[in-house]
């Protein structure tokens, strides 16, 4: 269903990044907004008194870094790194369990080798959308990698397998910004592709807002937008 336009003054935006405002590239730095994206989003912001945040798996200094010259209210690495626009990053502690699936990692992947490992120090990504044929052993390696270790799971994504902590979800971030300047009373509208995304389009229904789905597939969200394109079009329309 063709999501409800928003109304700025009482709905708050939570926005994911990769697969949701960029399309995938082969390599996860090789994203870019579309020509004039950061603008549109920066006057969106305004428009909504602030509450707009961005959500996603990626670190927040890669956020800015692609949204520079404007900071948005982000939360990183699925609610590990947490960063309202004007403020210092602040990071949640990690378990220490992350250390051993690190060094059973780099144990099992030699140079040259065909699976690359992120590390983003609070969660680790192995990624082979580069070799799709490689996603069987990313999918192994990421088991093996947290093998009794009962802080952590192997989480599939895009092309992905991340190693990150239970319990941290982007339903925290629904949570967390609403406590944020701006936010305060608004519904939030979560905006994402992923599996990673479903928790945050329930989080958000939870809290009387609701979830819009980019892309196909199953989902809990009751909106769908069918691609990065028509995100655009539809913020566009706010
Ligand atoms: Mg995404």
């Amino acid at each position: 269903m063709t999501p409800p336009p928003l109304d700025p003054e009482r709905h708050a935006l939570l926005l994911d990044f990769d697969g949701t405002l960029v399309e995938f590239a082969p390599r996860p730095d090789h994203v870019r907004l579309r020509p004039g994206a950061a603008e549109r989003l920066d006057a969106l912001r305004r428009r909504l008194g602030g509450a707009l945040a961005l959500v996603s798996g990626r670190k927040v200094e890669a956020l800015d870094r692609f949204t520079s010259p404007y900071r948005f209210n982000a939360i990183g690495v699925h609610g590990h790194e947490i960063r309202p626009a004007g403020e210092e990053l602040r990071l949640r502690p990690t378990s220490p369990q992350l250390d051993v699936a690190r060094r059973r990692l780099a144990a099992e992947l030699g140079g040259g080798d065909r699976l690359r490992l992120e590390d983003k120090g609070s969660a680790l990504v192995l990624h082979f959308r580069e070799h799709p044929e490689e996603a069987e052993r990313a999918a192994q390696l990421g088991r093996r990698a947290v093998d009794g270790l009962a802080d952590l799971h192997a989480v599939p994504g895009n092309m992905i397998v991340e190693l990150r902590e239970r319990g941290v979800s982007k339903a925290d971030a629904v949570a967390l910004v609403a406590g944020w300047p701006g936010f305060a009373g608004r519904l939030p509208v979560f905006v994402g592709d992923d599996t990673t995304d479903e928790d945050g389009f329930r989080a958000a229904a939870a809290a009387g807002g609701f979830g819009i789905k980019v892309g196909p597939g199953p989902t809990a969200a009751p909106h769908r937008l069918p691609d990065v394109a028509a995100v655009h079009t539809w913020l566009a329309d706010v």
